[in-house]
């Protein structure tokens, strides 16, 4: 039998703890958002920044702000002249 890695373990018990497949978010989400702080293993739990916000909002937590990054992203839209692929761009000559 192969070894199991300590992340490998930490990462099945938080999903073995906590994961609805019937609530909304994926099971990384769901440890991400877990409110257990008192766990020995909250602070070394699997957690992911990419949550929906209705994901927060079921499970009652506050959204957090978005980096300026994300913001600038979603005004300009997904198909951006920053988000195309340098090699693209430098063929528009106008
Ligand atoms: S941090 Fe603790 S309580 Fe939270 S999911 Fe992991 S094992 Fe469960």
């Amino acid at each position: 039998m192969a070894k199991k890695s300590l992340r490998g373990a930490i990462n099945a018990h938080c999903k073995g703890c906590v994961y609805d497949s019937n609530a909304p978010g994926t099971w990384l989400a769901q440890v991400s958002l877990c409110p257990v702080t008192e766990c020995p293993l909250y602070e070394v739990r699997p957690t992911t920044e990419s949550i929906p916000d209705s994901v927060y909002e079921y499970y009652g937590e506050e959204i957090p702000q978005k980096s300026i990054v994300r913001s600038k992203k979603a005004l300009e839209g997904r198909f951006s002249e920053e988000s195309r692929p340098k090699e693209a761009r430098q063929g528009d000559t106008a």
